[in-house]
Protein backbone atom coordinates (compact mmCIF):
# COMPACT_ATOMS: atom_id res chain seq x y z
CA UNK A 1 0.00 0.00 0.00
CA UNK A 2 1.15 3.60 -0.96
CA UNK A 3 2.02 5.34 2.29
CA UNK A 4 0.30 8.41 2.96
CA UNK A 5 1.15 9.14 6.19
CA UNK A 6 3.18 12.36 5.06
CA UNK A 7 4.15 14.49 8.13
CA UNK A 8 1.49 16.72 8.91
CA UNK A 9 2.91 20.24 9.90
CA UNK A 10 -0.04 22.10 11.37
CA UNK A 11 -2.11 25.05 9.90
CA UNK A 12 -1.37 28.30 10.00
CA UNK A 13 -5.29 28.14 11.88
CA UNK A 14 -4.22 25.96 14.17
CA UNK A 15 -0.83 27.85 14.96
CA UNK A 16 -2.89 31.07 15.30
CA UNK A 17 -2.05 32.82 11.45
CA UNK A 18 1.82 32.20 13.03
CA UNK A 19 1.28 33.33 16.34
CA UNK A 20 2.28 29.94 17.63
CA UNK A 21 5.38 28.17 16.44
CA UNK A 22 5.35 25.26 13.93
CA UNK A 23 8.08 23.47 15.55
CA UNK A 24 6.39 21.57 18.11
CA UNK A 25 5.25 17.95 18.28
CA UNK A 26 1.54 18.31 19.08
CA UNK A 27 1.08 15.72 21.78
CA UNK A 28 3.11 16.69 24.09
CA UNK A 29 1.37 19.98 24.76
CA UNK A 30 -2.74 19.47 23.28
CA UNK A 31 -3.43 22.68 24.54
CA UNK A 32 -1.37 24.28 22.20
CA UNK A 33 -3.65 23.48 19.17
CA UNK A 34 -7.04 22.52 20.77
CA UNK A 35 -7.55 25.54 23.10
CA UNK A 36 -8.63 27.88 20.89
CA UNK A 37 -10.83 25.68 19.12
CA UNK A 38 -13.05 26.47 22.17
CA UNK A 39 -12.93 29.94 21.64
CA UNK A 40 -13.95 32.39 18.74
CA UNK A 41 -11.62 33.52 16.77
CA UNK A 42 -9.42 36.30 17.62
CA UNK A 43 -10.98 39.76 17.25
CA UNK A 44 -7.64 41.21 17.45
CA UNK A 45 -5.59 41.19 14.07
CA UNK A 46 -1.77 40.19 14.51
CA UNK A 47 1.22 42.04 13.21
CA UNK A 48 3.52 40.12 11.43
CA UNK A 49 6.15 41.95 13.08
CA UNK A 50 5.77 40.17 16.12
CA UNK A 51 5.51 36.97 14.35
CA UNK A 52 9.03 37.80 13.41
CA UNK A 53 10.11 39.15 16.52
CA UNK A 54 8.71 35.88 18.21
CA UNK A 55 10.60 33.52 15.81
CA UNK A 56 13.71 35.50 16.04
CA UNK A 57 13.45 35.59 19.70
CA UNK A 58 13.29 31.73 19.85
CA UNK A 59 16.14 30.87 17.59
CA UNK A 60 18.13 33.12 20.21
CA UNK A 61 16.47 31.81 23.43
CA UNK A 62 17.89 28.17 21.43
CA UNK A 63 21.41 29.64 21.06
CA UNK A 64 21.88 30.79 24.42
CA UNK A 65 19.27 28.79 26.63
CA UNK A 66 20.10 26.35 29.26
CA UNK A 67 22.29 23.86 28.20
CA UNK A 68 24.45 25.47 26.03
CA UNK A 69 27.71 26.74 26.06
CA UNK A 70 27.09 30.33 25.80
CA UNK A 71 24.71 29.51 29.12
CA UNK A 72 27.71 27.86 30.41
CA UNK A 73 29.89 30.84 29.71
CA UNK A 74 27.64 33.65 31.17
CA UNK A 75 27.33 31.30 34.91
CA UNK A 76 30.73 31.60 34.97
CA UNK A 77 31.34 34.57 34.62
CA UNK A 78 28.29 35.32 37.27
CA UNK A 79 30.24 33.29 39.40
CA UNK A 80 33.38 35.06 39.15
CA UNK A 81 31.72 37.70 40.39
CA UNK A 82 31.64 40.61 37.45
CA UNK A 83 29.66 41.71 34.57
CA UNK A 84 31.11 40.54 31.42
CA UNK A 85 31.73 43.30 28.88
CA UNK A 86 31.40 41.75 25.47
CA UNK A 87 28.35 38.89 26.43
CA UNK A 88 26.99 37.57 23.13
CA UNK A 89 23.76 36.73 25.41
CA UNK A 90 21.98 38.73 28.18
CA UNK A 91 19.56 36.99 30.78
CA UNK A 92 16.20 38.29 32.77
CA UNK A 93 15.02 35.80 35.54
CA UNK A 94 11.92 35.96 36.75
CA UNK A 95 10.97 35.14 40.11
CA UNK A 96 7.43 34.38 41.36
CA UNK A 97 5.24 36.81 44.18
CA UNK A 98 1.81 36.40 44.85
CA UNK A 99 -1.20 34.02 43.03
CA UNK A 100 -1.34 32.66 39.80
CA UNK A 101 -2.83 35.57 38.13
CA UNK A 102 -0.17 37.86 39.22
CA UNK A 103 2.17 35.47 37.90
CA UNK A 104 0.71 35.09 34.58
CA UNK A 105 0.88 39.21 34.02
CA UNK A 106 4.04 39.15 35.59
CA UNK A 107 5.69 36.83 33.05
CA UNK A 108 4.46 38.22 30.25
CA UNK A 109 5.45 41.29 31.02
CA UNK A 110 9.14 40.65 31.79
CA UNK A 111 8.70 38.08 28.14
CA UNK A 112 8.36 41.48 26.80
CA UNK A 113 11.09 43.35 28.31
CA UNK A 114 13.03 40.82 27.44
CA UNK A 115 11.99 40.78 23.76
CA UNK A 116 12.71 44.66 23.93
CA UNK A 117 15.74 44.41 25.38
CA UNK A 118 17.51 40.97 23.77
CA UNK A 119 17.66 39.01 26.98
CA UNK A 120 16.24 35.55 27.02
CA UNK A 121 13.68 35.10 29.87
CA UNK A 122 13.85 31.88 32.63
CA UNK A 123 11.89 31.18 35.10
CA UNK A 124 12.48 30.35 38.41
CA UNK A 125 9.64 27.33 38.80
CA UNK A 126 8.52 26.81 42.55
CA UNK A 127 7.24 23.88 43.29
CA UNK A 128 3.62 24.84 43.50
CA UNK A 129 3.77 26.05 39.89
CA UNK A 130 5.55 22.91 38.49
CA UNK A 131 3.74 21.19 35.96
CA UNK A 132 1.19 23.64 34.83
CA UNK A 133 2.51 25.65 31.64
CA UNK A 134 4.35 23.61 29.16
CA UNK A 135 7.59 24.78 27.62
CA UNK A 136 7.26 27.95 25.33
CA UNK A 137 9.82 28.03 23.02
CA UNK A 138 10.81 25.11 20.78
CA UNK A 139 14.46 22.97 21.75
CA UNK A 140 14.80 24.76 24.75
CA UNK A 141 13.58 25.17 27.83
CA UNK A 142 12.76 28.84 30.32
CA UNK A 143 13.36 27.19 33.20
CA UNK A 144 16.00 28.48 35.09
CA UNK A 145 18.69 25.29 35.95
CA UNK A 146 18.45 24.79 39.51
CA UNK A 147 22.22 25.16 39.86
CA UNK A 148 21.20 29.09 39.11
CA UNK A 149 23.86 30.93 41.99
CA UNK A 150 21.49 33.14 43.18
CA UNK A 151 18.35 30.80 43.70
CA UNK A 152 16.90 32.02 46.58
CA UNK A 153 13.73 34.66 46.87
CA UNK A 154 14.24 35.57 50.14
CA UNK A 155 17.13 37.92 49.16
CA UNK A 156 14.94 39.68 46.38
CA UNK A 157 13.40 42.24 48.01
CA UNK A 158 13.10 46.44 48.14
CA UNK A 159 15.95 46.65 50.61
CA UNK A 160 18.28 44.53 48.43
CA UNK A 161 21.78 46.02 48.06
CA UNK A 162 21.68 44.35 44.50
CA UNK A 163 18.72 46.41 43.23
CA UNK A 164 19.02 48.95 40.81
CA UNK A 165 17.61 51.58 42.38
CA UNK A 166 19.28 51.01 45.81
CA UNK A 167 22.75 50.97 43.06
CA UNK A 168 21.87 54.23 41.97
CA UNK A 169 21.34 55.61 45.57
CA UNK A 170 25.04 54.22 46.93
CA UNK A 171 26.56 55.15 43.86
CA UNK A 172 27.41 51.47 42.71
CA UNK A 173 26.01 52.93 39.25
CA UNK A 174 25.09 56.23 37.76
CA UNK A 175 22.53 57.06 34.92
CA UNK A 176 23.37 60.66 34.14
CA UNK A 177 26.00 59.25 31.44
CA UNK A 178 25.29 55.91 31.08
CA UNK A 179 27.76 55.91 28.04
CA UNK A 180 30.83 56.44 29.95
CA UNK A 181 30.34 53.83 32.03
CA UNK A 182 32.30 50.32 31.29
CA UNK A 183 30.12 47.76 31.30
CA UNK A 184 33.16 45.43 33.29
CA UNK A 185 33.04 47.58 36.09
CA UNK A 186 29.69 46.68 36.87
CA UNK A 187 28.35 43.94 39.75
CA UNK A 188 27.57 40.60 38.23
CA UNK A 189 24.20 41.37 37.96
CA UNK A 190 21.32 44.06 38.85
CA UNK A 191 17.82 42.80 40.83
CA UNK A 192 14.69 45.03 39.43
CA UNK A 193 11.96 45.01 42.21
CA UNK A 194 8.91 45.97 40.38
CA UNK A 195 6.45 45.96 43.12
CA UNK A 196 3.46 48.40 44.13
CA UNK A 197 4.65 50.34 46.88
CA UNK A 198 2.68 53.27 48.76
CA UNK A 199 0.42 52.99 45.35
CA UNK A 200 3.34 53.62 42.74
CA UNK A 201 5.41 51.03 40.94
CA UNK A 202 8.38 50.80 42.84
CA UNK A 203 12.42 51.44 41.65
CA UNK A 204 11.32 53.58 38.67
CA UNK A 205 13.17 52.63 36.02
CA UNK A 206 11.17 53.34 32.97
CA UNK A 207 13.35 56.25 31.90
CA UNK A 208 15.62 55.97 28.96
CA UNK A 209 18.84 56.74 30.80
CA UNK A 210 18.36 53.84 33.72
CA UNK A 211 17.36 51.31 30.52
CA UNK A 212 20.28 52.22 28.67
CA UNK A 213 22.59 51.53 31.73
CA UNK A 214 20.49 48.47 32.85
CA UNK A 215 21.36 47.36 29.14
CA UNK A 216 24.93 46.71 30.23
CA UNK A 217 24.33 43.95 32.59
CA UNK A 218 24.61 40.41 31.32
CA UNK A 219 22.03 39.14 34.10
CA UNK A 220 19.07 40.75 35.85
CA UNK A 221 16.72 39.05 37.69
CA UNK A 222 13.45 40.54 37.82
CA UNK A 223 10.48 40.34 40.73
CA UNK A 224 7.28 41.68 40.07
CA UNK A 225 3.92 41.47 41.67
CA UNK A 226 2.50 44.02 38.82
CA UNK A 227 1.93 43.65 35.03
CA UNK A 228 3.98 45.80 34.14
CA UNK A 229 3.58 46.11 30.35
CA UNK A 230 2.36 49.49 30.29
CA UNK A 231 5.03 51.19 31.91
CA UNK A 232 7.05 49.72 28.95
CA UNK A 233 4.90 51.76 26.42
CA UNK A 234 5.88 54.99 28.42
CA UNK A 235 9.32 54.48 28.26
CA UNK A 236 10.70 56.86 25.24
CA UNK A 237 13.52 54.23 23.59
CA UNK A 238 10.53 51.68 23.21
CA UNK A 239 7.44 53.20 21.79
CA UNK A 240 8.60 52.80 18.14
CA UNK A 241 9.67 48.98 18.69
CA UNK A 242 6.25 48.58 20.59
CA UNK A 243 4.11 50.14 17.83
CA UNK A 244 5.39 47.94 15.27
CA UNK A 245 5.20 45.30 17.59
CA UNK A 246 1.43 46.14 18.57
CA UNK A 247 -0.59 48.34 15.95
CA UNK A 248 -3.86 47.36 18.57
CA UNK A 249 -2.20 48.27 21.85
CA UNK A 250 -5.73 46.58 23.50
CA UNK A 251 -3.97 43.21 22.51
CA UNK A 252 -0.52 43.05 24.19
CA UNK A 253 -1.19 40.45 26.90
CA UNK A 254 -4.24 38.69 24.36
CA UNK A 255 -1.19 38.12 21.99
CA UNK A 256 1.60 37.13 24.42
CA UNK A 257 -0.62 35.22 26.84
CA UNK A 258 -1.69 33.18 24.21
CA UNK A 259 1.71 32.95 22.38
CA UNK A 260 3.32 31.58 26.23
CA UNK A 261 0.81 30.03 28.30
CA UNK A 262 -0.28 26.65 27.30
CA UNK A 263 -1.81 24.27 29.77
CA UNK A 264 0.35 20.99 30.49
CA UNK A 265 -1.72 17.75 29.18
CA UNK A 266 -2.21 17.39 32.85
CA UNK A 267 -4.06 20.42 33.40
CA UNK A 268 -5.34 20.34 29.82
CA UNK A 269 -7.24 17.31 30.50
CA UNK A 270 -9.30 19.00 33.99
CA UNK A 271 -10.12 21.93 31.18
CA UNK A 272 -10.92 19.18 27.99
CA UNK A 273 -13.57 16.86 30.59
CA UNK A 274 -14.92 20.05 32.28
CA UNK A 275 -15.34 22.11 28.74
CA UNK A 276 -16.88 18.50 27.13
CA UNK A 277 -19.33 17.94 29.49
CA UNK A 278 -20.85 21.26 30.11
CA UNK A 279 -19.78 23.67 28.13
CA UNK A 280 -19.80 22.71 24.54
CA UNK A 281 -22.92 22.38 23.57
CA UNK A 282 -24.70 25.41 25.02
CA UNK A 283 -25.87 28.66 22.75
CA UNK A 284 -24.22 30.92 25.38
CA UNK A 285 -21.57 30.79 27.65
CA UNK A 286 -21.45 33.45 30.54
CA UNK A 287 -18.62 34.04 33.42
CA UNK A 288 -19.05 35.26 36.69
CA UNK A 289 -15.47 35.44 38.65
CA UNK A 290 -16.56 36.39 42.11
CA UNK A 291 -13.16 36.89 44.24
CA UNK A 292 -13.00 38.46 47.58
CA UNK A 293 -9.87 39.87 48.71
CA UNK A 294 -8.71 39.61 52.94
CA UNK A 295 -7.92 43.14 52.91
CA UNK A 296 -11.59 44.04 51.50
CA UNK A 297 -13.86 41.98 52.95
CA UNK A 298 -17.32 42.17 51.53
CA UNK A 299 -20.33 40.52 53.16
CA UNK A 300 -22.06 37.62 50.96
CA UNK A 301 -25.60 39.09 50.76
CA UNK A 302 -23.59 42.60 49.92
CA UNK A 303 -21.73 40.97 47.21
CA UNK A 304 -24.71 38.50 45.66
CA UNK A 305 -26.90 42.19 45.47
CA UNK A 306 -24.56 43.92 43.58
CA UNK A 307 -23.80 40.63 40.94
CA UNK A 308 -27.92 40.23 40.85
CA UNK A 309 -28.08 43.83 40.59
CA UNK A 310 -25.28 43.84 37.40
CA UNK A 311 -27.43 41.05 35.60
CA UNK A 312 -30.44 42.82 36.00
CA UNK A 313 -28.75 46.21 34.50
CA UNK A 314 -26.85 44.49 31.38
CA UNK A 315 -29.13 41.93 30.58
CA UNK A 316 -26.67 39.30 31.27
CA UNK A 317 -28.91 36.41 32.40
CA UNK A 318 -32.83 35.86 31.18
CA UNK A 319 -35.53 37.33 33.44
CA UNK A 320 -37.33 34.94 35.69
CA UNK A 321 -41.24 34.95 34.78
CA UNK A 322 -43.94 32.97 37.11
CA UNK A 323 -43.48 29.26 38.02
CA UNK A 324 -47.05 28.72 36.35
CA UNK A 325 -46.64 30.79 33.24
CA UNK A 326 -47.42 28.36 30.31
CA UNK A 327 -44.05 27.52 27.91
CA UNK A 328 -43.00 29.98 25.97
CA UNK A 329 -42.11 29.96 22.16
CA UNK A 330 -40.08 33.29 21.93
CA UNK A 331 -37.24 32.93 18.98
CA UNK A 332 -35.10 32.62 21.88
CA UNK A 333 -37.26 29.75 23.95
CA UNK A 334 -35.38 26.73 24.38
CA UNK A 335 -31.86 28.23 23.77
CA UNK A 336 -29.18 27.24 26.50
CA UNK A 337 -27.21 29.73 28.56
CA UNK A 338 -24.91 28.17 30.68
CA UNK A 339 -23.48 30.58 33.45
CA UNK A 340 -19.46 29.29 34.70
CA UNK A 341 -19.17 30.44 38.38
CA UNK A 342 -15.74 30.75 39.67
CA UNK A 343 -14.95 31.50 42.79
CA UNK A 344 -13.05 30.06 46.29
CA UNK A 345 -17.05 29.82 47.46
CA UNK A 346 -20.02 27.85 46.61
CA UNK A 347 -22.82 30.64 48.23
CA UNK A 348 -23.27 32.30 44.70
CA UNK A 349 -23.80 28.99 42.70
CA UNK A 350 -26.26 27.50 45.03
CA UNK A 351 -28.19 30.36 45.21
CA UNK A 352 -28.23 31.45 41.46
CA UNK A 353 -28.46 27.72 40.03
CA UNK A 354 -31.57 27.90 42.88
CA UNK A 355 -32.98 30.83 41.13
CA UNK A 356 -33.58 29.28 37.83
CA UNK A 357 -34.27 25.66 39.39
CA UNK A 358 -37.31 26.94 41.00
CA UNK A 359 -38.55 29.46 38.55
CA UNK A 360 -38.69 29.15 34.08
CA UNK A 361 -37.55 32.24 32.27
CA UNK A 362 -39.95 34.23 30.22
CA UNK A 363 -38.44 34.01 27.52
CA UNK A 364 -38.32 29.90 27.56
CA UNK A 365 -34.25 30.10 27.87
CA UNK A 366 -32.65 27.67 30.01
CA UNK A 367 -30.07 28.10 32.58
CA UNK A 368 -27.60 26.12 33.20
CA UNK A 369 -25.18 26.91 36.19
CA UNK A 370 -21.75 25.20 37.02
CA UNK A 371 -18.68 26.09 39.44
CA UNK A 372 -16.12 23.86 38.82
CA UNK A 373 -14.21 23.83 42.14
CA UNK A 374 -14.78 26.09 45.33
CA UNK A 375 -11.69 25.65 46.98
CA UNK A 376 -12.44 27.51 49.92
CA UNK A 377 -9.17 29.05 50.98
CA UNK A 378 -6.55 30.37 48.45
CA UNK A 379 -3.19 28.47 48.63
CA UNK A 380 -0.17 29.85 46.93
CA UNK A 381 2.02 26.98 47.53
CA UNK A 382 -0.01 23.96 46.72
CA UNK A 383 0.51 22.61 43.21
CA UNK A 384 -3.27 20.90 42.98
CA UNK A 385 -4.78 23.75 44.03
CA UNK A 386 -2.92 25.69 40.86
CA UNK A 387 -3.99 23.23 38.70
CA UNK A 388 -7.03 24.11 39.40
CA UNK A 389 -6.75 27.67 39.58
CA UNK A 390 -5.61 27.59 35.94
CA UNK A 391 -7.89 25.04 34.79
CA UNK A 392 -11.03 27.92 35.55
CA UNK A 393 -8.97 30.84 34.22
CA UNK A 394 -8.78 28.40 30.87
CA UNK A 395 -12.57 27.85 31.43
CA UNK A 396 -13.81 31.11 31.80
CA UNK A 397 -11.59 32.75 29.21
CA UNK A 398 -13.97 30.60 26.87
CA UNK A 399 -17.10 32.52 28.07
CA UNK A 400 -18.74 35.03 25.56
CA UNK A 401 -19.48 37.44 28.54
CA UNK A 402 -17.24 38.01 31.85
CA UNK A 403 -17.91 39.58 34.80
CA UNK A 404 -15.45 39.50 37.51
CA UNK A 405 -14.70 41.12 40.56
CA UNK A 406 -12.84 44.27 40.38
CA UNK A 407 -9.13 44.13 41.54
CA UNK A 408 -8.55 40.60 40.46
CA UNK A 409 -5.62 39.64 38.62
CA UNK A 410 -7.56 36.06 38.39
CA UNK A 411 -9.98 37.48 36.09
CA UNK A 412 -7.70 40.19 34.31
CA UNK A 413 -6.03 37.01 32.58
CA UNK A 414 -9.34 35.22 31.66
CA UNK A 415 -10.77 38.21 29.78
CA UNK A 416 -7.42 39.01 28.27
CA UNK A 417 -7.12 35.58 26.74
CA UNK A 418 -10.68 35.74 25.57
CA UNK A 419 -10.75 38.92 24.27
CA UNK A 420 -13.32 40.77 25.75
CA UNK A 421 -14.12 43.43 27.46
CA UNK A 422 -15.34 42.09 30.94
CA UNK A 423 -18.06 43.70 33.37
CA UNK A 424 -16.34 44.92 36.56
CA UNK A 425 -17.96 44.59 39.98
CA UNK A 426 -16.69 47.77 41.77
CA UNK A 427 -15.24 47.91 44.92
CA UNK A 428 -17.14 49.67 47.76
CA UNK A 429 -15.28 52.95 48.42
CA UNK A 430 -12.98 52.31 51.34
CA UNK A 431 -15.58 53.39 54.27
CA UNK A 432 -19.00 52.04 52.54
CA UNK A 433 -20.54 48.39 53.12
CA UNK A 434 -21.72 48.26 49.51
CA UNK A 435 -21.07 49.38 46.19
CA UNK A 436 -23.52 52.22 44.59
CA UNK A 437 -22.55 51.05 41.28
CA UNK A 438 -23.09 48.01 40.86
CA UNK A 439 -20.71 47.20 38.06
CA UNK A 440 -19.16 49.13 34.39
CA UNK A 441 -17.80 47.84 31.13
CA UNK A 442 -14.17 47.93 30.33
CA UNK A 443 -13.64 49.98 27.68
CA UNK A 444 -10.54 47.08 26.91
CA UNK A 445 -9.31 43.78 27.10
CA UNK A 446 -6.53 44.49 28.34
CA UNK A 447 -5.12 44.13 32.07
CA UNK A 448 -5.16 46.54 34.70
CA UNK A 449 -1.58 48.19 35.95
CA UNK A 450 -2.82 48.47 39.88
CA UNK A 451 0.05 51.21 40.12
CA UNK A 452 1.63 53.66 37.59
CA UNK A 453 5.23 54.43 37.18
CA UNK A 454 6.50 57.48 38.16
CA UNK A 455 7.24 59.30 34.11
CA UNK A 456 9.46 61.52 35.03
CA UNK A 457 11.77 59.80 36.87
CA UNK A 458 15.05 61.65 38.34
CA UNK A 459 12.67 65.09 37.98
CA UNK A 460 10.36 63.86 40.55
CA UNK A 461 7.70 65.83 39.21
CA UNK A 462 4.90 63.57 39.31
CA UNK A 463 2.50 63.93 35.69
CA UNK A 464 -0.79 61.78 34.90
CA UNK A 465 0.21 59.83 31.79
CA UNK A 466 -3.39 59.26 31.46
CA UNK A 467 -3.74 62.77 30.00
CA UNK A 468 -1.06 63.06 27.60
CA UNK A 469 -0.54 59.61 25.85
CA UNK A 470 -3.60 58.57 23.84
CA UNK A 471 -3.40 54.94 24.60
CA UNK A 472 -3.38 54.59 27.79
CA UNK A 473 -6.28 55.38 30.49
CA UNK A 474 -7.35 54.99 34.01
CA UNK A 475 -8.84 51.73 34.89
CA UNK A 476 -12.58 51.60 36.05
CA UNK A 477 -11.86 49.11 39.00
CA UNK A 478 -8.55 51.11 40.08
CA UNK A 479 -8.88 54.86 39.56
CA UNK A 480 -4.91 55.47 39.58
CA UNK A 481 -4.22 52.24 37.70
CA UNK A 482 -3.41 52.61 33.64
CA UNK A 483 -4.22 50.49 31.35
CA UNK A 484 -3.53 50.29 27.53
CA UNK A 485 -6.54 50.44 25.10
P1 LIG B 1 -5.96 37.89 42.46
O1 LIG B 1 -5.45 37.77 43.87
O2 LIG B 1 -7.45 37.83 42.36
O3 LIG B 1 -5.39 39.07 41.77
O4 LIG B 1 -5.50 36.59 41.64
P2 LIG B 1 -4.27 35.60 41.82
O5 LIG B 1 -4.50 34.51 40.83
O6 LIG B 1 -2.98 36.31 41.74
O7 LIG B 1 -4.38 35.01 43.29
C1 LIG B 1 -5.54 34.42 43.77
C2 LIG B 1 -5.36 32.92 43.98
O8 LIG B 1 -6.42 32.45 44.79
C3 LIG B 1 -5.47 32.14 42.68
O9 LIG B 1 -4.26 31.99 42.01
C4 LIG B 1 -6.02 30.83 43.16
O10 LIG B 1 -4.99 30.07 43.73
C5 LIG B 1 -6.98 31.27 44.25
N1 LIG B 1 -8.30 31.58 43.68
C6 LIG B 1 -8.96 32.77 43.71
N2 LIG B 1 -10.15 32.68 43.10
C7 LIG B 1 -10.26 31.41 42.66
C8 LIG B 1 -11.28 30.68 41.94
O11 LIG B 1 -12.33 31.19 41.56
N3 LIG B 1 -11.01 29.37 41.65
C9 LIG B 1 -9.86 28.76 42.04
N4 LIG B 1 -9.66 27.48 41.73
N5 LIG B 1 -8.89 29.40 42.72
C10 LIG B 1 -9.08 30.71 43.01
Amino acid sequence: ARNVSAPTSPSQDKLLGGLLSAAFDESSCQSRYKSNLYRKPSPFPLSPYLVQKLRKYEAYHKKCGPGTKRYRRAIKQLKAGRNAGDSECKYVVWFPCNGLGNRMLTIASTFLYALLTDRVLLMHVAPEQEGLFCEPFPGSSWVLPGSFPHNNPQKLHIGAPESYANMLKNSVVRNDDPASVPASSLPPYVYLHVEQFQLKLSDNVFCDEDQAMLGKFTWMIIKSDSYFAPALFLTPMFEEELAKMFPKKEAVFHHLGRYLFHPTNRVWGIVRRYYEAYLARVDEKIGFQIRIFPEKPIKFENMYDQLMRCVREQRLLPELGAAEQPTNTTADAGKVKAVLIASLYSGYYEKIRGMYYESPTKSGEIVAVFQPSHEEQQQYTSNEHNQKALAEIYLLSYCDKITMSAWSTFGYVAYSFAGVKPWILLRPDWNKETSEVACVRSTSAEPCLHSPPILSCRAKRDVDVATIKPYVRHCEDVGFGLKLF
